[in-house]
This record gives C-alpha cells, sequence and structure tokens, in this order.
C-alpha cells in the first residue's frame, strides 16, 4: 500500500504545519504529488480519509489532491519537455540524455486553517 505510506506522512506534515500557526483544527490542505510517485489520487484520498480521523487537528480536513506533471530538460537542446507520461525523452531532438526536474516531490503546498480567536489563511512550504 504505496497510497497509505503517503497518506500518513501528509497527515504528519498536514498535523505539523497546523500546530506550528496554533490551529485549533485544519479545514483544508492543498498536496501536490508528482507523476514519478505513481499515485492513484483516488486511493490517496481514501486513505487521506481514513488516517485523518486520528488527530482533531485534522479530522475535517478536506484534502486537495493535484498531481505535478513530469518535467525533463534535455542535454542535448536544453529543451524542457513536460508531460503527463512516462516518458523519458525529449520531445523536440528524441535525445534520452534527460534530467528530471519536476514531478518527484511530495509537497503540502497550501493550508486553510481555523485558529481560536479568528480564521486564517497561511500558506507553507511543507515539503517532505
Ligand atoms: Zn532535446
Amino acid at each position: 500500500m504505496h497510497e497509505l505510506s503517503i497518506a500518513q506522512e501528509i497527515v504528519r506534515i498536514v498535523a505539523k504545519e497546523g500546530a506550528s500557526v496554533h490551529a485549533v483544527r485544519v479545514i483544508g490542505a492543498s498536496v501536490s504529488v508528482g507523476r514519478l510517485m505513481a499515485i492513484e489520487t483516488d486511493n490517496l484520498l481514501f486513505c487521506l480519509d481514513v488516517l485523518k480521523k486520528n488527530d482533531p487537528l485534522t479530522e475535517h480536513t478536506v484534502f486537495m489532491v493535484e498531481e505535478e506533471r513530469l518535467q525533463l530538460r534535455c542535454k542535448a537542446c536544453g529543451h524542457v519537455t513536460v508531460t503527463g507520461e512516462f516518458l523519458f525523452a525529449c520531445e523536440v531532438c528524441r535525445s534520452q540524455g534527460v534530467d528530471v526536474i519536476g514531478g518527484e516531490q511530495l509537497e503540502v503546498s497550501c493550508l486553510e486553517v481555523e485558529c481560536d480567536e479568528d480564521w486564517r489563511e497561511t500558506e507553507c512550504d511543507g515539503e517532505a
């Protein structure tokens, strides 16, 4: 269960970030998952829904999961290929000498939290 361990990591980050801004509740969290993580979004959301109930801070959190596409920079011509496929070649010159520059990270990009006295939104860089 690949998604389960990733969901655990996401809930951990969200709870930690929420606690760091003294939230009483995390209302929403946006999660960006790289294409190379090979996540089934539905499975991940299911796991998040189960795991979030373990912590009062994240119990009612609405998770938004978006997949970050694969980004490859060609070593031969410098072109950056952005793709949703598992295709490790430059789309211009067809060279397979490419560096992966995007699509392999897991990131909690935004949290919406409810604090004691007021509501506020906070940006965070909860990179895993
Ligand atoms: Zn190229």
